[in-house]
């Protein structure tokens, strides 16, 4: 299998060749194309396996098919992941395969809110944020939620052990029920089960 056969867009496509990625890890083999179907996904994967290019490339194809800005104050797709490390890594990524017509806003604890309060006053296609700063700034009305289409929880395992679990119920409660939702987790504990549960909708399972 290559990238060609997954469904995936020209520009895209062209992305990952410059990137030096010719085949597809087993977990974006098996989540793209059910993604750009429209479906959920629940992914068992950790680190290594390629698990952010397969939620990312469907979510900068979707965002591709859109017009124009994001309205002020809104975001496309919301990115939650449990530490800073992580959430830098994912956008750095989405902006390398996304180009340079893509918005990317980093919404972390620790660093200054006024420069992400200003960039997300514009509208941006894609927030990739730690729940606790991001949940704070929907709170203070600074990011509403209400057009996001694509929400992904990235090793919600550690989210779970890192106490935030209530901002993650809440902020997935203010997208509403017409979202696509990814969950990837490196364990498939009770909890993780008892998540997906309650935010996914008959999710497609796929395993790295
Ligand atoms: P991840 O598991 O998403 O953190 O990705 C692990 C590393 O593998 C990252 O450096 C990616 O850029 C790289 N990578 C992901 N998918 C591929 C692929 N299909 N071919 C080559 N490298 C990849």
């Amino acid at each position: 299998t290559d990238f060609s056969s997954l469904g995936l867009p020209q520009n895209l496509l062209d992305g990952l060749s410059r990137a030096g990625f010719e085949t597809p890890t087993k977990i974006q083999e098996q989540a793209i194309p059910k993604l750009l179907e429209g479906r959920d996904v629940m992914g068992i994967a950790q680190t290594g396996s390629g698990k952010t290019a397969a939620f990312g490339l469907p979510i900068l194809a979707g965002i591709g098919e859109l017009t124009g800005r994001a309205r002020p104050l809104t975001t496309r797709a919301l990115i939650l992941a449990p530490t800073r490390e992580l959430a830098v890594q994912i956008d750095e990524n989405l902006r390398k395969w996304g180009g340079a017509k893509i918005s990317t806003v980093l919404v972390l604890g620790g660093v200054s809110r006024n420069a992400q309060v200003q960039k997300l006053s514009r509208g941006v296609d894609i927030v990739v944020a730690t729940p606790g700063r991001l949940k704070d700034l929907v709170d203070d009305g600074k990011l509403r939620l209400n057009e996001t289409r694509w929400l992904v929880l990235d090793e919600a395992d550690r989210m779970l052990d890192m106490g935030f679990i209530a901002p993650v119920k809440a902020i997935a409660k203010l997208i509403g029920p017409r979202r696509q939702t990814m969950l990837f987790s490196a364990t498939m504990a009770a909890e993780i089960e008892d998540l997906a549960k309650g935010l996914l909708k008959d999710p497609v399972k796929v395993e790295a």
